[in-house]
């Protein structure tokens, strides 16, 4: 799979906080939830933060949302629901084959242009001085995120990622 030459997601570190916090806090499952944020003129998606959700299932290997959670974000942020993450605890740093069958559906069969993060572990190390602003210590090396959306015309691509510093 080669990289969408163009296509941008970047990370605000306010995500890049939920995210590793929540990652950790449930290490023994697949931590799940929405990308909150905006996407530009020229289909880049830039995450603002991101929205913990409930995995129903509490598997390693598994996740879905509650549709009635999914509906309780896209109201507290009406328009700005741009995308959803999950982790892989167990540390497979790809898109699973569920995974794919779930992002083709949804970018292309409901035409939903969200942008997908999987973050891989493994989460051992508890993210420390994450709550301070000035002391955001990055964790998870930049290697444990992965994002993806399934084009129409050219299919399942990986998308580049900036870490934002602000
Ligand atoms: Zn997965």
């Amino acid at each position: 799979m080669h990289k969408q030459a163009d296509a941008l997601v970047s990370l605000s570190v306010a995500a890049q906080k939920t995210l590793q916090l929540d990652v950790y806090k449930r290490r023994r499952i697949e931590a799940c939830g929405v990308l909150i944020g905006s996407i530009d003129e020229t289909d880049n998606w830039q995450i603002e933060a991101a929205h913990p959700l409930r995995n129903p299932f509490d598997s390693p290997v598994y996740f879905e949302f509650d549709p009635e959670d999914l509906l309780h974000a896209d109201l507290l942020y009406p328009g700005h629901v741009i995308g959803a993450y999950h982790s892989h605890p167990t540390g497979f740093a790809r898109a699973s084959s569920t995974d794919r069958k779930n992002m083709k559906r949804i970018n292309v069969a409901q035409r939903i242009p969200w942008v997908w993060l999987i973050i891989s572990g493994p989460f051992d190390r508890a993210p420390t001085l994450v709550h301070e602003e000035h002391d955001f210590l990055s964790i998870l090396p930049v290697s444990s995120y992965i994002a993806y959306h399934h084009y129409a015309d050219t299919g399942l691509q990986q998308i580049a990622l900036r870490f934002d510093d602000e």
